[in-house]
């Protein structure tokens, strides 16, 4: 049985809760507790196959564990709002933190623009977000709607095919 750690990392706010409770349960949680922070698993077939996901939805309130998490992750979403450019250039940060602490240039990352349904907030455009996962080695970009469940399912298979491959 193969089972697989993801980490779901980004600035508080930005749906990483809504997003992983959409993927997990198929539920829209309007309003979740920001400070919890919690993992959960999933069965999923990928390609034929089934793997197990363990999914940490991190809150980011627990500095100490942020190296231990990063250890265990094999794979990473990280995500900001569409909404909010400053939530994209924090991802910069972390995704440094990744690297160094798992000294791996080629982690298996996904980034993820979520609330894509509010496009008239939008602060980010795609051109420039699609930008930022091509200055990261090109790993893969996806806008996404926690609210509408929208591309949340492809978010979660593909940073798990990038693992298997890896
Ligand atoms: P977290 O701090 O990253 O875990 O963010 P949450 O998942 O708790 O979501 C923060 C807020 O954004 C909540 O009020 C959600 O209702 C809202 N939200 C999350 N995802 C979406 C989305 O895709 N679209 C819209 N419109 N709101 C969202
Ligand atoms: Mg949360």
């Amino acid at each position: 049985q193969r089972e697989y750690h993801i980490v779901v990392l980004g600035s508080g706010g930005v749906g990483k809760s809504c997003l992983t409770a959409q993927f997990v349960q198929n539920v829209w949680i309007e309003s979740y507790d920001p400070t919890i922070e919690d993992s959960y698993r999933k069965a999923i077939m990928v390609d034929g196959r089934q793997v197990i996901l363990e999914i940490l939805d991190t809150a980011g309130t627990e500095q100490f564990s942020e190296e231990l998490y990063m250890k265990t992750g094999q794979g990473f979403l990280l995500v900001f709002s569409i909404t909010s450019m400053t939530s994209l250039h924090e991802l910069a940060e972390l995704r440094d933190q990744i690297i160094r602490i798992k000294d791996d240039m080629r982690v298996p990352i996904v980034l993820v623009g979520n609330k894509s349904d509010l496009e008239e907030d939008r602060a980010v455009s795609r051109a420039r977000a699609f930008a930022v996962s091509q200055s990261w080695g090109g790993c893969p970009y996806y806008e996404t709607s926690a609210r509408r469940r929208a591309n949340v399912d492809e978010v979660f298979t593909d940073l798990c095919r990038q693992i298997i491959l890896k």
